[in-house]
């Protein structure tokens, strides 16, 4: 059985007058509204994909691995992978002869769990993995959005907004002594000169002994 009608009207309410009930007229007083508005107002939109907007220098895209001389500037220490809230990122280091003593087998980064955070930028000592300002990442499956060192790596040269920001950003913050240089770039004591640095202090300190024995250690 059909149900009894409301009249919801309140008591003061405004009849509509004949027009107004048409409705017609306010529809096209609404389309005269927005179309002032097309030539009236600034664009706020993009024709994308074939428009894209070019973010500024603070903006956090898909994270990336620095190419410096060709080399990711990663020496494989697992911060990044440390500090990544989601997990997304996996790695496997190797050592290496040099200066660097390590660097990575393989780098991975799962972009499905990437949150843009940027705490693996914000960890890294070596300034080795960044923001970009990529934003438009498509995948045809789970697979593909597994991004490895082949997709990860991009050459510094491309990079310099980004890097010239977190120069401008970390250095009032932590002092000069963030200032990225490659010379920092070095974990290994072989090449420094440290331990004959030691084991001389240690033997005008009378322990020679001492010091070439824990020399020995480091060094084994
Ligand atoms: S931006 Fe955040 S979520 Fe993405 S890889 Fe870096 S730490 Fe992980
Ligand atoms: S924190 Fe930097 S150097 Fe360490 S593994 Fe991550 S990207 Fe490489």
């Amino acid at each position: 059985m059909a149900g009894t009608p409301l009249n919801t009207a309140k008591e003061n309410e405004r009849t509509l007058n004949f027009w107004e009930r048409l409705y017609l007229p306010e529809i096209f007083k609404g389309l005269g509204w927005s179309a002032s508005k097309i030539w009236k107002e600034p664009l706020y939109t993009f024709q994308y994909p074939e428009e894209q907007w070019y973010p500024p220098d603070s903006y956090r895209g898909r994270p990336v691995l620095v190419e410096e001389d060709g080399k990711a500037r990663c020496v494989s220490c697992d911060l990044c992978a440390r500090a990544c809230p989601p997990m997304a990122i996996s790695m496997e280091a190797q050592e290496i002869d040099g200066p660097k003593e390590r660097e990575p087998v393989w780098f991975e980064i799962n972009m499905l769990r990437c949150i843009y955070c940027g705490f693996c930028e914000e960890v890294c000592p070596e300034e080795a993995i960044v923001m970009s300002k990529e934003y438009d990442l498509t995948f045809q499956d789970r697979e593909e959005a597994i991004f490895g060192l082949e997709r990860l790596l991009v050459s510094k040269d491309h990079l310099t907004d980004r890097l010239n920001y977190l120069k401008a950003q970390k250095n009032p913050e932590f002092s000069a002594d963030w200032d990225y240089q490659a010379s920092n770039n070095r974990h290994s004591m072989r090449d420094t000169g440290f331990l004959a640095t030691l084991a001389a202090e240690a033997a005008g300190n009378g322990s020679g002994a001492e010091a070439s024995s824990s020399s020995d250690t480091v060094a084994g």
